[in-house]
């Protein structure tokens, strides 16, 4: 059973694992604790990144499931185990005498021995006029996420300055029809140009006006000066944001692309401070999330066996 430490104002609970985020990392982390008998509590807003889209590609198993239907599943399975769920933001975040306080949006207190941030990233997307309702459909970052089913299709790359190079050329991969967009920027140089002519990928500096689709499907990317450029689906990486303040205010330390530095074993420099999934550093997928939400799963146990160990 759940501790309670006191009933005063708010309430207050004492927990093995505080984890915050409920997305593949944090529920993952969750599974192998609950199987681990640890009193464990998930907290989550309910913004996993893949919301915008329909279908989660490229996890053995369950691909092309729905994402809210894997979470619903998840969730489902951890059921059996000694995990609370709460669909509650976490404000706050401290360590203080050998524990992690935590307090929720509702003015709750929790205390942990561990805790282990799962709480992702957020991605800056193009400042398009028609994005939002073909964002997660035909609108991609990924291409190991979304590049198969826009296999030969006309793929357009949103990429300005010189930043949509690489992807332009690395989309050669799904089709032979790849434009990269420049929208309005001009600094593309003559040896890049040479490269992307030479890879065949086309090339277009017009302004975007707007995109235009329906049903989620891209049809037309229309130009300033009034061009309309049949595309099937678009590609950009336009840099991401930690979802959460909590690891800087925890003092986690960062990389120069604004992840979280951890371990091996999803360690960061605080002790007993653990980030798993999007938010620290790694490759961006669903699998690579739920494995290294496992991997912090299984070494913050350890931690625990190691603690109580007369
Ligand atoms: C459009 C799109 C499509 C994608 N498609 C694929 C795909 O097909 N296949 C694939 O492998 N990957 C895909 N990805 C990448 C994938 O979404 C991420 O790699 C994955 O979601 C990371 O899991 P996570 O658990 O680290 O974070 P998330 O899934 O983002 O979950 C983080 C959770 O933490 C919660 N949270 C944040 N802050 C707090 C707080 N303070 N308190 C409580 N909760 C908090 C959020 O609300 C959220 O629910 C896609 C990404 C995007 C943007």
């Amino acid at each position: 059973m759940i501790s309670r430490k006191s009933t005063n104002e708010n309430k207050q609970y004492m927990y093995d694992v505080i984890i915050t985020g409920g997305g593949p990392a944090g529920l993952s982390a969750a599974m192998l604790l609950g199987r681990s008998r640890r009193k464990v509590i998930v907290f989550d807003g309910g913004k996993p990144r893949n919301r915008w889209s329909d279908s989660m590609n490229g996890f053995l198993g369950n691909d092309g499931v729905n994402p809210n239907e894997f979470i619903r599943k998840a969730r489902t399975e951890l059921n059996r185990y000694p995990v609370e769920i709460k669909d509650v933001e976490v404000a706050s975040a401290t360590y203080s005498k050998g524990q992690f306080v935590v307090n929720d949006a509702d003015g709750n207190v929790y205390y942990g021995r561990k805790l282990l941030l799962a709480t992702g990233l957020k991605d800056n997307l193009p400042p398009l006029e028609g994005l939002e309702p073909l964002y997660g459909k035909s609108i991609h970052h990924c291409p190991y996420c979304d590049g198969w089913e826009s296999r030969d299709k006309a793929i357009a790359v949103y990429g300005i300055n010189r930043d949509g190079i690489g992807q332009a050329l690395a989309m050669k991969t799904w089709s032979d029809d790849v434009t990269l967009f420049t929208d309005g920027t001009k600094k593309l140089q003559r040896n890049d140009l040479e490269l992307l002519k030479r890879n065949e990928v086309q090339v277009c500096t017009d302004r975007i006006l707007r995109l235009e689709g329906a049903d989620g499907k891209l049809q037309y990317i229309v130009l300033s000066n009034g061009e309309k450029r049949a595309q099937q689906a678009l590609f950009f990486s336009m840099g991401t944001k930690q979802q959460s303040v909590l690891g800087e205010q925890l003092g986690c330390e960062f990389t120069s692309k604004g992840v979280i530095k951890t371990r091996r074993l999803q360690q960061s420099n605080i002790p007993g401070l653990f980030v798993a999934g999007d938010a620290a550093r790694d490759m961006q997928m669903v699998i690579v999330a739920a494995s290294e939400g496992a991997k912090a799963g299984v070494a913050i146990n350890m931690e625990l066996q190691l603690e109580d160990r007369k």
